[in-house]
């Protein structure tokens, strides 16, 4: 991306029907507000839960970490269920804005599959930090952290074999993949579709892996676009990988672990530290406490490696249009507001604003034609 890059103020209108314009500021805001009510409700039950859950450690026979997982599990339910009434408004409100399709039941199905997820890693993530701490009480996250790290690449590099994902079959549109792919030095990783149509509208696609498991995903919902577009969504995905931010994303998760899990054992010293089971609640509290400390710095490392991946798709397509016309169905289709407040933005959006990214495919245009 140009240091120099300026982008212009976009009239709104140009872009988007006045019905366009509220509808999605009225969609968004309502997350917005949900977004922040339902961390304060997570905050308030695991708080409630540090405060009187240690008191469960002395009842139980499952050994020192037995019993930390045990409280771990409690706290996990515990913050299952204050989100859990989120979860049913958040499906009623994609429903109503016809985003998401599927029924309350199946929504739940799934958030049953990540509560498992979670479960597991909590678990795990018990199992180094208590085992660890019985080791060196207070200096246990010095080797917790690289463990935690090594855990991540794996994670990231095993993902992409559990994927529920098929090869993309439209011939055309993998030809000028294949050719994307040479332009941006990445031949040979896959293009795969992943079969959510059943379920929603909005359009998506992803890049993950690590070396021989790297492969970019679209949405079957986005094949439904004319192909031109489709292209620069592979362009972007392609660019995530050829500019190896998985692997620039593994290593702020490094330095934000070594910090982390210093102030995890530092906070929960005064509950004995966590070689102890009664401080297994505090930990939860603190984890999460420390994880929306996190948000805007994630977020802003995130949209800088967005802008470069659609500065990088420009280049490679060198179709300014396609990438106006996509980004504005974002709005139209997905309903992303474009111009959200700027407090939400920076907080809590992972990608630039719709505004930003047409903006940018402006400029790249205006470079292209020179002064
Ligand atoms: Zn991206």
């Amino acid at each position: 991306m140009p240091g120099d890059l300026e982008l212009r103020n976009l009239r709104l209108r140009d872009y988007f029907s006045p019905r366009q314009l509220d509808r999605s500021e009225d969609y968004e805001r309502f997350f917005r507000i949900e977004f922040v009510v339902s961390q304060v409700a997570l905050v308030v039950a695991l708080a409630l839960y540090a405060w009187r859950g240690a008191r469960f450690a002395r009842e139980s026979a499952a050994g020192r970490i037995g019993t930390g997982m045990l409280l771990g599990m409690l706290g996990l339910a515990v913050g299952w269920l204050s989100q859990l009434p989120f979860r049913v408004v958040e499906v009623w409100w994609q429903r109503r804005y016809d985003i998401l399709d599927t029924g309350y039941v199946d929504a739940l199905v799934d958030n049953w599959l990540v509560l498992g997820a979670e479960f597991l890693s909590i678990c795990l993530a018990l199992l180094i930090v208590m085992g660890f701490a019985g080791l060196f009480p207070r200096n246990w996250w010095l080797p917790a952290a690289p463990v935690f790290v090594a855990i991540g690449a794996l994670l990231a590099f095993t993902l992409p074999y559990l994927g529920d994902t098929e090869r993309l079959e439209d011939s055309a549109l993998r030809a000028n993949a294949r050719q994307l792919a040479r332009e941006l030095d990445v031949e040979g990783i896959p293009v795969d579709v992943e079969e959510v149509s059943d379920e929603t509208n909005a359009p998506n696609a992803y890049a993950y892996g690590l070396g021989p498991s790297r492969r970019i995903v679209l949405w079957d919902t986005l094949l439904e676009y004319p192909d031109d577009e489709v292209l620069v969504v592979v362009a972007h995905e392609f660019a995530h990988q050829s500019r190896d931010h998985i692997w620039k994303s593994l290593g702020w998760y490094a330095l934000f672990a070594f910090p982390g899990t210093y102030l995890i054992a530092r906070f929960t010293r005064r509950r004995g530290g966590m070689a102890e089971p009664a401080a297994v609640p505090l930990s939860l509290l603190v984890v999460v406490m420390l994880s929306l400390a996190a948000l805007p710095f994630e977020n802003a490392i995130s949209r800088h490696m967005e802008r470069e991946a659609d500065w990088v798709a420009l280049d490679a397509t060198e179709d300014p249009e396609a990438a106006q016309r996509l980004f504005r169905r974002f709005t139209r289709d997905a309903l992303a507001q474009p111009d959200p407040p700027e407090w939400s933005s920076a907080l809590l959006d992972s990608h630039p604003t719709i505004e930003e990214r047409i903006a940018m495919a402006i400029a790249w245009q205006d470079r292209r034609r020179g002064p």
